[in-house]
């Protein structure tokens, strides 16, 4: 910290010649919804994701900003504009692929009416407007409360957020376990970041998961699965996966997986996972189709193997009984995560498909390759023959199988990965 930056009551002042935030890393359409705003009379300012990787270094996902205009003003300033959201009232912008998420400043939650919070301390609405100090201390960490203020380039830090940052460190703005109960969420959210910024989460923030871990199952099950996703596809979802265990939520998220865990599970599936989460890190980071689907079927599948030699033994045929225990365990599972259809789909056709790599006879390769979801279901078995579940053999078959047939193949199964395909094909993804 430098002699130049300003410190009030709470609030330190980074001016633009002592930081790194740079408006060359700005993406354009965050910096039109600035300047517009601020141009209006607005205040504005970009925050959370945006300003923390910025400080770090990193190359965020998605810019949000923070005014003071309302969101009907910012509807007014943006045709390309709507407001979504009923807990938490938002205007996404438009601007092509790219949407700019702004929020009004919010305000004391407790003595207002438009906050609503259940018996439990729950938030269930919060449309309460107020001032950027009190915005500050309404986010979750302090990382994240930091604010880019377009008007003269300068970092406003009101939650010590810079020196957190600095010494990598999670640290949640108020007393964790009430910020947990408000918003349970904000547990899935501390290991998500842990894992991605590589930091500490700071030790009353993290003990506090311990005993609050249960709250999760209040969260509605389509939330999950958006967190979960966010989790697996964060590029560190072999970390996340240890934090996931390491602070006992699993049990909350896929109780199955977490039984199956706890019962000396056997190594060399272990390593399938890891493998496999490794591999979907590499894909993310290389900006690569990664899909729900995939998590989901490598998370599940020591259950399924599970399942089905237990239908086995009760006479059910091979193929059949991985059928029926696909469906049998991602029932189950829905319970807890509410996974959209086609991606339950796929993870069950991913598992369906394994067996079937052992016959590389007449007539079945080339229809093994018109399956759905072929190509996901050959990256599950190497990956399973990497770790020694499958031949090593068979892998390098389907390799050269795939190779032999790619022209006609390649044509009907592979779309060109435009951005539009990926666009619509990745909704879900990141
Ligand atoms: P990324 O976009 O890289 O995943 P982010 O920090 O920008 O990370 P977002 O989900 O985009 O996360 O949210 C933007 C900001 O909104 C956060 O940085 C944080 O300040 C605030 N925020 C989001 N979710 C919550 C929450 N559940 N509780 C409190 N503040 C939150
Ligand atoms: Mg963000």
């Amino acid at each position: 910290m430098s002699n130049q930056e300003t410190r009030t009551d709470h609030l330190t002042i980074i001016p633009r010649n002592q930081h790194n935030v740079s408006r060359k890393s700005i993406s354009e359409a965050a910096l039109k919804v600035l300047y517009r705003l601020d141009k209006s009379g607005h205040r504005a300012c970009l925050v959370g994701g945006g300003v923390r990787d910025l400080l770090l270094g990193k190359r965020p996902k998605d810019f949000d900003v923070a005014t003071d205009a309302t969101p009907e003003q910012i509807r007014e300033l943006f045709r390309n504009s709507r407001i979504i959201g009923r807990r938490f009232r938002l205007v996404h912008i438009r601007f092509g692929r790219e949407v700019i998420e702004v929020a009004t400043f919010r305000g004391h939650s407790e003595e207002s009416p438009r906050t609503e919070l259940n018996t439990e301390g729950r938030i269930l609405r919060d449309n309460t407007f107020g001032e950027i100090e009190d915005d500050a201390i309404r986010r979750d960490f302090t990382a994240n409360a930091l604010y880019y203020d377009i008007s003269d380039f300068s970092v406003l830090d009101y939650a010590n957020g810079l020196a957190d940052i600095e010494s990598r460190t999670l640290r949640m703005i108020g007393d964790a376990t009430t910020r947990y109960q408000e918003d349970p969420v904000r547990m899935l959210r501390a290991v998500r970041f842990a894992a991605k910024l590589d930091f500490e989460i700071e030790e009353s923030a993290a003990n506090a998961i311990f005993d609050c871990g249960a709250q999760l199952t209040v969260i509605p099950v389509a939330r999950l699965f958006d967190e979960i996703v966010k989790l697996f596809h964060s590029g560190n979802a072999s970390r996340v996966f240890e934090l996931l265990r390491h602070y006992r939520l699993l049990q909350y998220l896929m109780p199955q997986l977490d039984l199956w865990l706890q019962d000396s599970p056997d190594e060399s599936m272990l390593d399938f996972i890891d493998q496999a989460l490794v591999n979907t890190d590499i894909r993310v980071n290389n900006n690569q189709h990664v899909s729900p689907a995939f998590i989901f079927a490598v998370l599940l599948w020591p259950l399924v193997q599970q399942q089905a030699a237990k239908l086995q033994s009760d006479k059910t045929k091979p193929i059949a009984a991985l059928t029926q225990a696909g469906s049998e365990v991602m029932a189950q599972q829905l319970k807890y995560i509410s996974i959209p259809r086609r991606y339950s789909q796929m993870s069950r056709d991913i598992w369906s498909a394994q067996p079937r790599f052992q016959r590389t006879k007449g007539k079945y390769p080339l229809r093994l390759l018109g399956y759905p979801n072929f190509r996901a279901a050959y990256d599950f078995m190497c990956i399973q023959s990497m770790v020694g579940l499958a031949p090593k053999k068979m892998c390098e078959w389907w390799t050269d199988f795939q190779q032999q047939h790619k022209p006609a193949e390649s044509h009907r199964r592979q779309p060109p990965r435009t951005r539009e395909y990926r666009r619509k094909r990745g909704r879900h993804a990141s």
